[in-house]
């Protein structure tokens, strides 16, 4: 089979990141797509011929886009949409279809996954959409055809047929080739955040998380994880075939498991392999120990979900995570050097003035390197969505308007509109909070590497915050 695999272009002229849980517009990163790059090497390793086309990397219009569909003539297409690129994304569907009406098309979206009836009925070019793990299921879609697959929604002579995914179907991620990085031009334009001089790409470790957050699309997941060795082996890869200097984990909570972290870290360590590397995770789940080996195997940046300065609403939400945690976890990181990114989000069930302004005292008491508001998304699955739902404040169509800076659900305290300002209240009050720069400074005096990327991060949050009003970007 013929297959190409294509990450449609930007939105808007704004970068998007289609890359599972994470499918959004975001001004300031621009990513490999690697789950394409997965599914083109599973694809090759299976004996079809693999053409990739990354059009939000390469900045490439969807002119340019079809010109390579022609010349390459797939039997089957397959690619990534995500919510509130939705239209946008289809298109490409639209385009293909319109080239060859016998091309299959395939898509996929993580957070659209349980509207699979409502995203087959508002893309007629739509032939496939993936609901289980594409590792498994689009190797056996390519091979078996859509109506002996599980884990799948298609079209069956006018109806729309869905067919759940099998529960024992799950990836063994040890078992994945290395992502088909020779399919792309080079890794130049991409980067995350802020842009690097060292080449750069996102990869995972672990898939998953066992926690319960209400907001959250991938709560209460399995977790499944690589072996230290596997990670090391594709790390190796990287550095010896692309010149890696830095690697973001793209796991949703890198560190649920001590031991391997701390294997992978020691395999780092020594292999001397010279990454510098970021990850996600709780505040629970780190202590010293462990921060400290990852400090010492080339750990620079840190993210943690902290979501809320309200113990009571982190309790509502069931976050799992006591806010005295999560100030020592933060002081953890920037004792070892390590850049704390914080996240939190504004309107959680609960959220009124008076919690939104705890969130803010937080951040100051606290001082994280750098700091992500957002408002709450009932994203669907979550259950933040299906009491939205319930309530009647929300329609399924409404995905489209699912931005992070944006609200289109309030609290019963607050409407959406106030936690939009509130949102803009929080950046304001930190990038005024002149000890918080200060801060800054102390961590660039104790880390001189990092001087280069202070000036561009400060100068990107002066025009994201002036110009752009934090839209598409944190
Ligand atoms: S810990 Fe993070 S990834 Fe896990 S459910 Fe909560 S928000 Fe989601």
């Amino acid at each position: 089979m013929k297959i190409m695999l294509v990450n449609p272009p930007r939105f808007q002229g704004l970068s998007v990141i289609r890359e599972e849980r994470c499918e959004i517009v975001e001004r300031y990163s621009v990513l490999e797509p690697y789950s394409l790059l997965q599914l083109a090497s599973i694809l090759r390793e299976e004996g079809h011929e693999v053409s990739l086309i990354d059009a939000n990397g390469f900045d490439l219009d969807y002119n340019e886009v079809m010109q390579r569909v022609r010349k390459f003539g797939p039997d089957i297409m397959i690619f990534r949409f995500t919510p509130t690129t939705f239209d946008h994304d289809m298109k490409l569907c639209g385009l293909v279809k319109r080239f060859n009406s016998e091309v299959m098309t395939v898509g996929l979206c993580w957070t659209l996954t349980s509207l699979a009836e409502d995203v087959m009925s508002s893309a007629e070019a739509l032939d496939c959409f993936v609901l289980g793990d594409y590792e498994v299921v689009v190797p056996r879609l390519v091979k078996y055809g859509p109506d002996r697959v599980e884990g799948i929604a298609y079209r069956d002579t006018g109806d729309i047929k869905i067919v759940p995914p099998n529960a024992d179907d799950s990836v063994d991620l040890d078992d994945l080739p290395i992502p088909a990085y020779d399919l792309l031009n080079s890794l130049e334009p991409y980067y995350i955040n802020t842009p690097t001089d060292e080449p750069f790409t996102i990869m995972y470790t672990s898939r998953g998380c066992p926690f319960s957050c209400v907001f959250c699309t991938v709560a209460r997941t399995k977790w499944k994880s690589r072996s230290a060795e596997s990670v090391i082996e594709e790390l190796r890869y990287l550095k010896n075939e692309h010149g890696i200097g830095l690697v973001s984990f793209f796991d949703e909570t890198f560190t649920i498991d001590k031991e391997r972290t701390l294997a992978i870290c020691k395999s780092m360590r020594e292999g001397r392999l010279d990454i510098n590397w970021y990850c996600n995770t709780r505040a629970n789940l780190l202590d010293e120990e462990l921060v400290k080996s990852m400090a010492s195997a080339g750990c620079k940046g840190i993210s943690l979900g902290i979501e809320s300065g309200s113990q009571r609403i982190l309790d509502r939400v069931s976050k799992g995570i006591d806010l005295k945690d999560a100030r020592t976890a933060i002081e953890l990181c920037k004792k070892n050097g390590i850049k704390v990114l914080c996240s939190f989000i504004i309107g959680l069930p609960g959220e009124t003035w008076s919690t939104v302004d705890e969130t803010i005292q937080f951040v100051k008491d606290s001082l994280p390197t750098g700091v992500q508001f957002n408002v709450a998304v009932p994203y669907p699955g979550t259950d933040l969505f299906e009491s939205a739902v319930e309530k009647g404040l929300l329609k399924s169509s409404d995905w489209r308007q699912m931005y992070q800076h944006e609200s289109i659900v309030g609290t019963d305290d607050m409407t959406p509109k106030e936690l939009n300002k509130a949102r803009i209240k929080a950046y304001k009050a930190l990038y005024t909070h002149p000890v918080w720069y200060m801060e800054n400074v102390k961590h660039v005096l104790r880390n001189p590497d990092d001087l280069g990327l202070a000036v561009r991060y400060s100068i990107k949050i002066i025009n994201n915050f002036l110009i752009h009003r934090m839209e598409h970007s944190h």
